[in-house]
């Protein structure tokens, strides 16, 4: 029996987005400079830019190596306590386990977890050792993940792309589109003006065939979320999203009371299943919004695929297309309608510029099919990992 006989964190150089490419921008993109609305906008001396408060810790990269030589390659977020957790607990103690267990090794690291939560930080290790063995895995059997998790469940699939440079999606061929929001309460009704301007400049830039929906990044408390959607209805958007204080469970019941028509997206901020069969039992959300690489990984979105389906609610992962991972669970998954993109890269640059690992797909006129290498495709070697890192 192959067996882990390693797992190994260690700091990488980005999370997420990769690097610029080599064709020139025609202009910075719009994360270079744009206030969005966030937790932090009471808070006057932070409330400018995210990246005035956000830590700067590095990515995280996560490679199991298994008895018989083989590897899987997993990343995360939130460097310094994600590796500790990793290097110094949850690592260790799975060296010798099956390398293809991958429900009993995510049940023995949500439990050796647990007296400190395997939610938060503790979820984004989890998280890079799950993937990590999701891709060993398929590489021991030679199928792409996507495979071995009951995929496709579609031809190819549908993306929307998120980001405030909306000309620049359209003209990638995107159909659907989400904007961040740049302002919250502490902005008042100049603000909640400006909000209006710029959904009816979007809408009217787009047209009604494209979708439109509006990301509020935990900004928001129940009173102003009602406001603003009040104000939005003429403007047909998709859905809203992650308005509330994440941990605010009583808020999300409130607010599908207070606002019964309005479509509603949450779930990135939430980590292990437990959230999301409290939200899927209530119908508190539309669609669910686990990130995969920030969740529990994997088995973890597996499981909350299979709630949410349950409940006849769609799941689209954060950011899934910006990564292997997402894109393979969401080729997979019945109840994955869409796929979302984050763009923060400068407009005029392709997309096939910015990816993380070579071998992954990006979208092209707003579709994507992932790889069919094993695993997840990565398309890296050794070198290729050791290259990450900072
Ligand atoms: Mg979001």
């Amino acid at each position: 029996m192959v067996t882990i006989e390693r797992v190994e964190a260690f700091a990488i150089r980005s999370d997420l987005v990769g690097g610029p490419g080599t064709t020139t921008p025609r202009r910075p993109p719009w994360t270079a400079d744009a206030e969005v609305a966030g937790p932090m906008s009471r808070h006057p001396r932070y409330k400018r830019l995210r990246a005035a408060w956000r830590p700067t810790w590095p990515g995280v990269g996560c490679l199991v190596t298994a008895s018989d030589g083989s590897w899987g390659f997993g990343i995360s977020r939130y460097g310094d306590p994600v590796i500790a957790t990793i290097n110094g607990h949850l690592g260790p103690l799975l060296v010798g386990e099956p390398a293809l267990a991958t429900e009993r090794c995510w049940d023995m690291m949500t439990r050796m977890a647990s007296p400190y939560s395997p939610a938060g930080l503790a979820a984004y290790a989890i998280s890079a050792i799950d993937l990590a063995l999701w891709d060993l895995k398929g590489k021991l059997l030679n199928a792409p993940v996507w495979s071995l998790i009951g995929g496709p469940s579609r031809p190819h699939i549908d993306c929307y792309a998120t980001g405030n440079d909306t000309d620049w999606h359209m003209e990638l061929g995107f159909r659907a589109t989400k904007l961040a929001c740049p302002h919250g309460p502490a902005d008042g009704l100049a603000g909640l003006d400006a909000n209006e301007a710029l959904i009816a400049r979007t809408r009217e830039l787009i047209g009604h065939e494209v979708e439109l929906m509006l990301d509020c990044w935990m900004a928001f408390d129940l009173d102003y979320t009602v406001r603003l959607a009040e104000r939005l209805r003429p403007y047909w958007l998709r859905w809203i999203e992650d308005c509330l204080t994440p941990e605010d469970l009583d808020g999300h019941e409130a607010l599908r009371r207070r606002l019964p028509w309005m479509g509603y997206a949450t779930g990135e901020h939430w980590y292990m299943p437990q959230p999301f069969l409290h939200a899927a039992s209530r119908r508190l959300a539309d669609v669910l919004q686990p990130d995969i690489a920030w969740v529990g990984g994997l088995t973890a979105c597996l499981r909350i695929a299979a709630i949410a389906d349950a409940a006849g609610i769609a799941v689209i992962p954060h950011a899934g297309m910006n990564t292997p991972y997402g894109q393979h669970f969401t080729y997979a998954a019945p109840g994955a309608p869409m796929g979302e993109m984050f763009i923060g890269t400068p407009p005029g640059v392709p997309l096939a510029e910015t990816r993380l690992f070579p071998g992954m797909a990006v979208p092209v006129d707003g579709r994507l099919i992932p790889s069919d290498a094993p695993g997840f495709g990565l398309g890296v070697d050794l070198d290729g990992i050791a290259a990450m890192r900072p």
